[in-house]
């Protein structure tokens, strides 16, 4: 049952093949399994139980609110959630418990959703790895996979077997760790810069970006207010439309959502694609770029042309600037939003008699991890008067020539481009930390982050394993508020790749997490 995706697992609920609690049940099982993936920060049982138990009362009296009813799924900890403690991965909202849900969050319990729990990520959501967090790193699910195992064998990546396991990507690993070893069937991640695009990429799952004021941000703790949009993943395109069209819309709480979205949001079933224009940006092929990605993406292109598709080179001139230009942005903001963690309102105070100064700084110090602190103080050398006009207002010009290049491309008649999302494969921990988060985050997020300075809608699709049977995926991209139109062509290309299912196994006894039940052999 929990090899299944959204949509057949609702079905299932409908037709009485399972009850909401023994779906709850099974979940919380396989959360246990799996707790050395380190997916969850908080485990959130008695409100699931207790959700469930409602979830069948209506089940049982011909009441069930949809396709969400019962389904349980988590979020990640940075949206508040009411009663449960919303932490950031940080010892400066360590044991904060918020009065309020978010808004996405509250949507998706008012459809009868079941909050699972709380996932992990890094530190206040900087972060490209799910490395960087106070409760540690989370591991990706297919280093124990059993096609990841198969190929290791012959192509082992460290000497110590323990090196072997790989990081999610991030910054919503544990969203994508939880959706990928079947312990719920959506969960929610934040999507700044591409942290959840990337851990989707990594994981084998759509992740989806949606444009910018489709979605409320309300509730979501805000890196980057302007970049910052809740995502979503999921194992296939159609459970992501699902939960995007129960979230999308105005929010009064978000003054930056539009007030009619087109709805709904279901993608169509394309069968022709001969009228479609697929973009290829030139200057995506970057030297860093894995010689397997970009086999994957070739072929993805050469896909679309023969099946009719009018396929083509386009450039996003601008693109070599957005790495630097998100860097100056993300700063400034994070500057200014931490602000308001000064051991007055919210979570962590130090605890020493001191000045009201010292107690700022003091409380500062123990309560962010290096990135944030460092973050802080970039962002606050580019906002000093005399560096204003010179990185700030400069860098909010070079966003605009950014998202221009964009509009520019789609006004040629381009629908969507097709990219890669992340330069390779899923690394191995230990290779992975060798770099500082602040390059890591420079390098991985390449294919990403101009989006979210464009505000558009995209989304990561699985598409091949590569040759040490790991996920690589690929990204489209399209005009703002062509949401649907992204995963129309989104759900036409899953069908075509029919990216495998992981075969997960338990490290200890290399048996089935899944109870021996037997997954299904077809593709998402
Ligand atoms: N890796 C990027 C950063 O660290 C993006 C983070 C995100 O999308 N939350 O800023």
């Amino acid at each position: 049952m929990l090899g299944r995706t959204l949509r057949e697992v609702s079905a299932a609920l409908k037709q009485g093949q399972i009850t909401p609690t023994e779906l709850c049940q099974k979940c919380l099982s396989l959360i246990r399994k799996t707790k050395f993936l380190n997916a969850y920060i908080t485990v959130s049982e008695e409100v699931a139980l207790k959700q469930a138990e409602e979830s069948e009362k209506r089940y049982k009296e011909g009441q069930s609110l949809g396709d969400l009813d019962g389904i349980p799924i988590s979020i990640k900890d940075n949206f508040s959630t009411s009663g449960i403690e919303t932490t950031c991965a940080s010892n400066m909202l360590k044991g904060y418990v918020p009065p309020y849900n978010a808004t996405v969050v509250q949507k998706l319990l008012d459809q009868g959703a079941v909050l699972m729990g709380k996932t992990n990520l890094d530190e206040f959501a900087m972060g490209s790895g799910s490395t960087d967090g106070i409760f540690g790193p989370v591991k990706n699910p297919w280093s124990f996979s059993r096609q990841y195992g198969e190929k290791r064998q012959q192509t082992p990546c460290g000497e110590n077997k323990d090196s072997n396991w790989l990081i999610t990507g991030g910054s919503s690993g544990g969203s994508a760790a939880a959706v990928a070893a079947f312990t719920c069937f959506a969960a929610l991640g934040s999507d700044t810069g591409g942290s959840t695009r990337n851990p989707a990429a990594h994981c084998g799952l759509v992740g989806f970006k949606p444009s910018y004021g489709l979605v409320s941000r309300h509730g979501l703790i805000p890196l980057v207010n302007s970049m910052d949009v809740p995502g979503i993943l999921t194992r296939c395109v159609d459970d992501t439309a699902i939960v995007l069209d129960v979230l999308a819309g105005h929010d009064p709480k978000d003054s930056t959502t539009v007030q009619d979205p087109v709805k709904p949001l279901m993608p169509s079933s394309l069968t022709d694609v001969s009228k479609l224009c697929i973009g290829i940006p030139k200057e995506y092929l970057v030297p860093e770029l894995s010689s397997e990605v970009q086999s994957v993406w070739s072929k993805a292109a050469d896909l679309f042309e023969s099946e009719g598709a009018k396929v083509i080179e386009v450039s996003l001139p601008h693109t070599c600037y957005s790495i630097v230009c998100y860097h100056v942005l993300c700063t400034a903001e994070v500057a200014s939003n931490m602000a308001r963690f000064d051991g007055l309102e919210y979570g962590h105070r130090c605890n020493t008699n001191m000045s009201t100064e010292a107690m700022y700084a003091t409380t500062r110090r123990e309560g962010f991890n290096d990135v944030v602190r460092g973050r802080i103080l970039s962002g606050n050398f580019f906002l000093l008067k005399e560096n204003y006009e010179n990185y700030f207002i400069k860098a909010q010009k070079v966003r605009r020539l950014i998202a221009n290049d964009f509009v520019n491309v789609f006004n040629s008649g381009v629908d969507v481009l097709l990219t890669p999302t992340t330069l390779s494969e899923a690394v191995p921990y230990l290779e992975f930390i060798k770099e500082d988060n602040r390059t890591r985050s420079a390098q991985d997020d390449i294919f990403t982050q101009a989006v979210n300075m464009a505000g558009l809608p995209a989304v990561n699709i699985p598409v091949a394993l590569s040759h040490q049977g790991l996920p690589v995926g690929l990204q489209f991209i399209g005009p703002a508020f062509c949401d649907k139109q992204v995963l129309t062509v989104a759900k036409w290309f899953e069908k075509q790749v029919q990216f495998p299912v992981i075969q997960l196994e338990l490290m200890e006894d290399h048996s089935s997490v899944l109870n021996n039940e037997k997954l299904p052999s077809v593709s998402l």
